[in-house]
């Protein structure tokens, strides 16, 4: 068989520990052997990333700018153990964090459905992609104690040293305060990035905030994405044939329950937060997760959704088996493939992400699979198939459904 061509490289972000391990295996196992891969690699390894003083970082973000599709293998972000263990220079950035500053962008997350391993809603049937808003609310705060009676005000000062106020509230004894903040040119990039990861998904977009109490804070939300839906969108999603809809955060909550799923909530910073990790364990494995970053200029930089599994890797070290689940990054080497696949024009390309992740679907509803999902599943007597056997297992069933079609 021919390998599949690319035209434009994909931008490789290589990382840390577990994962790191599982990239080499997927790429050696089931993507160079059917692809002529071609890839710019940065290694966003600590330790790379640490002799760089994180600029290759930064490049790779540049890179993703100017390629337009990224696929990310976990990253260590550092801390005072890992200060000592990496011997850091400095604590360096999370890569995520610099990533998504430099591309401003969202981040969607949506769960790998395999019957066999259930929700535990019983009537979510299909993914339910959560998109966070992340910047600013609650996490870019300022706060202060009061210690006994006063009164607390919000102060604007324009250019020219003119206040306005507005009174917080008049305190007769202790309390606390809090002033919350965002920009009109955050959310803007918010809802874009949410209308067209709606219309490349060709699922319905949510949203909800607390418009009724906070009427101008979440207000002006409501409002933005109202603005640009329908001066930029309308048309699009009539002739996508999907829908926008805003609500309530409360009612929000109560349909998604008795939802069957297939569609895409946008949430403010907080509600994103708290409800993406509702949503993923509800689904049933953080290790059946894909996190894709989309930005307002159409820039996506795909990931799972887990972290460097440190655990399993001090295991590895030691010569130990392990049994980590590698489905989320091979879905983040899917979902980039597939999306190049698109914005070359190269059908064989999509069609390969699309076997592949069938390929992974089917290998664990026969019953094989790594040990986290063996945990958890329905199904009865799995077989718990080491890291490296679960991707051969995957490969084996990938050659029978190609060969068949
Ligand atoms: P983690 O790597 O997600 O792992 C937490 C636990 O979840 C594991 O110990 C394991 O449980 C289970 N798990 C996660 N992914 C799994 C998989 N693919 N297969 C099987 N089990 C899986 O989170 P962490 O241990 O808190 O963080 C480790 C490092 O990852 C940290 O340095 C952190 O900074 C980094 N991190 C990176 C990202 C990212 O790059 N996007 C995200 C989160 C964390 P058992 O041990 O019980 O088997
Ligand atoms: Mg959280």
């Amino acid at each position: 068989m021919e390998k599949i061509q690319m035209k434009t490289p994909l931008v490789e972000m290589d990382g840390d520990e577990m994962t790191h391990i599982l990239w080499k295996m997927i790429k050696e196992e089931l993507l160079i052997p059917f692809i002529d891969l071609k890839t710019e690699y940065y290694d966003l390894g600590l330790i790379c990333r640490n002799e760089t003083n994180d600029k290759v970082t930064l490049d790779s973000a540049e890179a993703t700018k100017k390629y337009g599709v990224a696929v990310k293998c976990a990253t260590i972000t550092p801390n005072a153990a890992r200060m000592k263990e990496y011997q850091l220079k400095e604590m360096w950035k999370s890569p995520n964090g610099t990533i998504r500053a430099a591309l401003d962008g969202t981040v969607f997350r949506s769960p790998i459905l395999v019957s066999g391993i259930e929700p535990c809603v019983r009537n979510w049937k299909k993914p339910i992609t959560i998109a966070r808003h992340a910047y600013g609310d609650v996490y870019k705060a300022s706060e202060m104690k009061i210690p006994k009676a006063g009164k607390t005000e919000l102060v604007y000062t324009d250019e020219f040293g003119n206040e306005t106020r507005e009174l917080l509230h008049d305190f007769t004894d202790a309390g606390i305060i809090q002033g919350q903040h965002n920009t009109k040119k955050s959310i803007e990039s918010f809802a874009r990035s949410c209308f067209n990861y709606a219309l490349d998904a060709r699922q319905d977009l949510w949203f909800a905030t607390k418009d009724t109490i906070s009427k101008k804070y979440d207000h002006t939300f409501k409002d933005i994405f109202q603005y640009i839906y329908e001066k930029e969108y309308v048309e699009r999603f009539k002739a996508a044939d999907i829908e926008y809809f805003y609500t309530l955060i409360d009612d929000a909550v109560a349909r998604v329950m008795k939802s069957e799923g297939g569609f895409i909530w946008a949430c403010k910073n907080y509600d994103g937060d708290v409800m993406s990790d509702m949503v993923s364990s509800a689904f049933g494995s953080l290790a059946m997760m894909t996190s894709v970053l989309v930005s307002p200029k159409g820039h996506f930089e795909y990931e799972a959704a887990h972290g460097t599994v440190q655990r399993h890797y001090y295991k590895c070290l030691k010569g130990e088996e392990t049994s980590t689940n590698s489905v989320a990054t091979i879905f983040a080497w899917t979902g980039a493939l597939r999306k190049r696949g698109e914005l070359d024009s190269i059908a064989e390309l999509a069609g390969f992400a699309d076997f592949l992740e069938k390929a992974c679907v089917e290998t664990i509803e026969s019953g094989r699979m790594t040990k986290d999902l063996a945990l958890i599943t329905t199904i009865p007597n799995p077989s718990v198939l080491s890291s490296m056997d679960f991707i051969k297992a995957v490969r084996k069933t990938l050659e029978q459904d190609m060969e068949k079609a």
